[in-house]
């Protein structure tokens, strides 16, 4: 028997941390950060023997730099996840400075952090008094990992998990284990069949370049930049890149061993405009094809493109991932309008919305937990885990976990 407690994001997709008490030790799981303006914390961490990060987004990654300053810790995770997480931590720093609001932790946190981290790669395993901890894949992006925990009993930590295979990284395979902790993100949801999602979001753009439209393309840096721009790879448009998804991009060819293709990645990479400086930008829009950040329309260069084409009907926005409620990009889905500079702006532009999710959906995720075989199946990170507590039921026993309330699992 362990004893969890979730510091944040058993019932929400966001500011994930799991506290695993194991004999006598301590373990934590993600320690995140709810991105928004401002963020919002989870409760704050116990001292712990050690922390096992799964990957970089904040929502899991956030908050490291303040439990480094305040315990010794080492933090367990891949060297990608690692050069990833230091970036967006960063970005969270300069973005509150901008916009006036404070965060836990500085810049030197951020750097003083990364001397506690013990690299570890998929397959290796990590030991910890009696506990072998194992480093799988979970798919999602690259560097994300899944943990294999040995002990009395194998324990399984998802971590945010994509089970298909997608252009950027091979989906995670079931590990066999007595608990499985399982994201639940899509609970309940299903996703489009992704080549036919595809072969529309090609044949879409097509449509705005044949009569002389822009088609402006929002997409997080961490992933999906990369995944659009191999979705488009062969379709002879000249395609550029704006933002943070450049500096990404150059993580992952340099660390070439998550990728599904490195070599496709490199091709993509060389094809690829990289925007530099405001002419490039101008240069971009007139080209026609335009992958930029931030993903939900929040901020970064997304917002001057969408002001050149927001009145012209040739042109087109493609989101290409989930829009969180509060923001822009979910605005713009409901009724049409973005919050620009204070006031209420109505877009004319086409919009479409394409989720090119890197999470299982609903049937997905029930097969990897029923190929994992469980006994015990803890169900965190999302906001209504009802259907799949419901289709899991009869197959394992089902915990609910809800924050900072211990549970003996
Ligand atoms: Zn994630």
């Amino acid at each position: 028997m362990v004893e969890i407690n979730f510091l944040g994001g058993a019932s929400e997709v966001g500011k994930l941390g799991m506290v695993m008490r194991l004999r006598e030790k301590k373990l934590l799981f993600d320690y995140g950060m709810a991105p928004g303006k401002p963020p919002s914390y989870p409760a704050p961490a116990p001292p712990v023997d050690a922390t096992f990060l799964t990957h970089a987004h904040l929502d899991h990654s956030g908050m490291i730099p303040w439990l480094c300053r305040k315990y010794k810790t080492s933090v367990i995770g891949t060297r990608v996840t690692k050069e990833i997480s230091e970036l967006l931590q960063k970005d969270s720093v300069k973005i509150s400075k901008a916009e006036g609001y404070s965060i836990p932790y500085s810049s030197q946190d951020i750097s003083n952090a990364l001397n506690s981290w013990v690299d570890i790669n998929p397959g290796d395993t990590y030991e910890l008094e009696g506990t072998r901890i194992i480093a799988h894949p979970s798919g999602h992006i690259p560097g994300a990992l899944m943990f294999e925990i040995n002990n009395d009993s194998t324990m399984v930590f998802t971590g945010d998990l994509q089970t298909m295979d997608m252009h950027l990284l091979k989906g995670a395979k079931p590990v066999r284990c007595d608990t499985l902790f399982l994201e639940g993100t899509y609970a309940g949801r299903e996703h489009e069949d992704r080549k036919t999602l595809e072969k529309k979001f090609i044949e879409q753009i097509d449509e705005v370049l044949a009569r002389n439209g822009k088609a402006i393309i929002p997409a997080f840096g961490v992933g999906r930049c990369q995944e659009v721009a191999l979705i488009l790879k062969d379709q002879g448009f000249q395609v550029w890149c704006d933002g943070m998804g450049n500096a990404i991009t150059r993580i992952f060819l340099r660390n070439p061993g998550f990728l599904y293709s490195a070599k496709a990645l490199n091709k993509v990479h060389k094809r690829m405009k990289e925007v530099r400086t405001s002419h490039n930008r101008r240069a971009a829009l007139q080209d026609g094809v335009v992958i930029t950040t931030s993903g939900m329309l929040d901020g970064g260069p997304v917002l001057w493109y969408l002001e050149q084409i927001k009145d012209d009907p040739r042109s087109a926005i493609f989101l290409t991932g989930f829009q969180v409620p509060g923001t822009n990009g979910r605005q713009l889905l409901d009724n049409g309008t973005i919050n620009s500079r204070g006031a209420k702006e109505k877009i004319n532009c086409g919009v479409k919305h394409f989720d090119f999710s890197a999470h299982a959906g609903h049937s997905q995720l029930v097969r990897f937990a029923k190929a994992c075989k469980p006994e015990k199946i803890v169900l965190f990170h999302s906001e209504d885990r009802t259907p799949l507590a419901e289709e899991l039921k009869d197959f394992a026993e089902i915990f609910l976990p809800e924050d900072n309330k211990k549970l003996s699992i």
